[in-house]
């Protein structure tokens, strides 16, 4: 017996993530990522979905040398602040050259694997952000 809700779930979960999608306030307009319930700009409740184009600027970053459980191996890595062009923050790992990120620099998303739980287990996929030369 296959255990269907634990592979399924995360992908459920996840669904917004892959198609960063966001959400848009009717009434004012401000977009969130991930997707709220309620505006938070307004405290709307009529929202509609939103494609993010995955475009920001880096307002911030940080470069990392330890790493949480289950991300050993990949350090260092950087960790941006990012503001998406829609007008979202959010937070995201950073790949490629250190020496090109910086305060300020166009990203954007690409889709990769963030880890992995062991040898041939459960991959996780998600956006991270790279420097747009
Ligand atoms: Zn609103």
């Amino acid at each position: 017996m296959p255990h269907r809700s634990s592979v399924a779930q995360p992908w459920r979960m996840q669904a917004s993530r892959y198609r960063l999608a966001g959400n848009e306030c009717v009434i004012c307009k401000n977009v969130d990522f991930p997707p709220r319930r309620i505006c938070s700009k307004c405290g709307g409740h009529d929202l509609v979905e939103k494609q993010l184009a995955g475009e920001g600027i880096i307002e911030t970053f940080t470069i990392l040398h330890t790493a949480p459980e289950g991300f050993e191996g990949t350090t260092p890595y950087a960790i941006g602040l990012i503001r998406l062009k829609e007008g979202p923050v959010i937070t995201a790992r950073l790949v490629g050259d250190f020496e090109k990120i910086g305060i300020g620099k166009s990203v954007k998303a690409v889709f990769r694997k963030v880890y992995e739980h062991g040898e041939g287990g459960l991959i996780h996929y998600g956006f991270k952000f790279e420097i747009v030369e």
